[in-house]
């Protein structure tokens, strides 16, 4: 269940190397090329969904515990006070790699406002 044409498909699946900060058998957590802050990831399925709305109920049921995991990490190995879990769907809700992914970006005291 991959796309030959996507990129997200390659990095999820180890066909292009990223700078990986978790993985399982479903997924690949990688950090941001254009990260928001400092340390914000994207999970990644390594099966192709274009968006939230075709997502198979695995992969539906394990992303948000994933999610809170992750940003539980960060808390402790990056020590920033909160994160936010992210998910676009479609270009008019800012979705730009159409393989559905879910951010994960830390939030610091006194940060900006970036979403
Ligand atoms: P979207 O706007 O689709 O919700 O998020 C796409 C995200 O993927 C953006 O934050 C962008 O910086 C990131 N991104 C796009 N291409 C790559 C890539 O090749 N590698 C990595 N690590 N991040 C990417
Ligand atoms: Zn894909």
């Amino acid at each position: 269940m991959t796309d030959d044409t996507c990129i997200f498909c390659k990095i999820a699946n180890g066909e292009i190397p990223s700078a990986t900060v978790y993985e399982d058998n479903m997924f690949r957590v990688i950090l941001d090329l254009g990260p928001a802050s400092k340390g914000h990831a994207l999970i990644l399925p390594k099966n192709h969904f274009p968006d939230v709305c075709g997502l198979d109920g695995e992969t539906a049921a394990r992303v948000l515990p994933l999610g809170a995991k992750i940003g539980a990490a960060m808390k402790k190995s990056l020590g920033c006070a909160g994160f936010n879990l992210v998910q676009n769907n479609g270009e008019a809700a800012g979705q730009t790699v159409m393989h559905f992914h879910m951010h994960v970006i830390p939030r610091y005291e006194g940060g900006p406002s970036i979403v």
